[in-house]
């Protein structure tokens, strides 16, 4: 166990009476042929942090990529901070802006410094000048615990210090919301923890979460809501005190037994 989650669970958000951040309304959509999702309904309210477990091919990722339309869906509504996600271009493009999202792959521009890495889209999207934009990564370099990297390339890094970056990276970006998908899953065992931390550090902070992963240790320190997935349907949204004890689901059941 590590130490980010020995740590005792992250108070829930007993304010969590807030404005409602994501909104799925019956969502639906097809790869061609097959239904990937299935009537989701979904509600993030401002600074809750949502897990999002289930079998692989279950259409986690199909659905946190709908929610900053990497994804388009063909049938109900995404609202994101009040905006409608559709086939207006303004309104993707608000919405990109305001949601970051961190993948099992870091993606980092490999020809470019730490530093250029995250100055890149606010210098050239934001039109921040660029000693601004070097301070702010800096800073941001600080709170992933690795501003002595900013000079290196990605390839010089470690799995675990590249997706610290990764993460970073989408912060200089200021989001509102943080999508991440499996964040973990590509890491060597002893670099899960500095990445876990770094998500522990921004719920603490009050980011608004949605997290596809199965570090449940995890999620269990800092999950207000967990959600399990199962053939393209949500079957079970539970508080993780529930979702892990006594889950209403058959299905989330098993799944859970072959997890922990
Ligand atoms: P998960 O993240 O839960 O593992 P995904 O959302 O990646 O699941 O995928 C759900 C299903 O949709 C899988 O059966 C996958 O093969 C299929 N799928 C994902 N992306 C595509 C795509 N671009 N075209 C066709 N099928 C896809
Ligand atoms: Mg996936």
């Amino acid at each position: 166990m590590t130490q980010a989650m020995q740590a005792h669970e992250l108070a829930p958000r007993a304010e969590l009476g807030g404005e409602v951040m994501i909104e799925l309304r019956q969502v639906n959509k097809w790869f061609g042929e097959f239904h990937v999702l299935k009537d989701i309904n979904l509600q993030v309210r401002r600074g809750e942090r949502v897990v999002v477990c289930g079998p692989s091919g279950s259409g986690k990722s199909t659905m946190i990529r709908c929610i900053n339309r990497l994804e388009e869906h063909q049938k109900g509504q995404i609202i994101v901070d009040g905006v409608e996600l559709g086939n207006d271009v303004k309104n993707v493009e608000q919405i990109r802006r305001e949601v970051g999202m961190v993948f099992q792959s870091f993606n980092l521009f490999p020809h470019l410094t730490v530093l250029e890495n995250l100055t890149l889209a606010p210098i050239w999207v934001r039109k921040v000048p660029k000693r601004e934009a070097e301070q702010t990564a800096m800073q941001l370099l600080e709170r992933v615990k690795i501003p002595e990297q900013a000079n290196k390339y990605p390839g010089q890094l470690s799995g675990g210090q590249q997706q610290r970056v990764a993460i970073a990276r989408s912060l200089c970006m200021k989001p509102k919301i943080m999508l991440f998908d499996e964040p973990t899953s590509a890491l060597d065992p002893e670099m899960i923890k500095e990445v876990l931390d770094v998500m522990v550090q921004l719920a603490e902070d009050g980011m608004t979460m949605v997290c596809v992963t199965h570090e449940m240790g995890f999620a269990r320190t800092v999950a207000d809501t967990m959600i399990f997935m199962d053939r393209g349907e949500i079957v079970e949204t539970a508080p993780p005190s529930q979702f892990f004890h006594d889950p209403k689901s058959e299905r989330t059941r098993l799944f859970l037994s072959q997890i922990l």
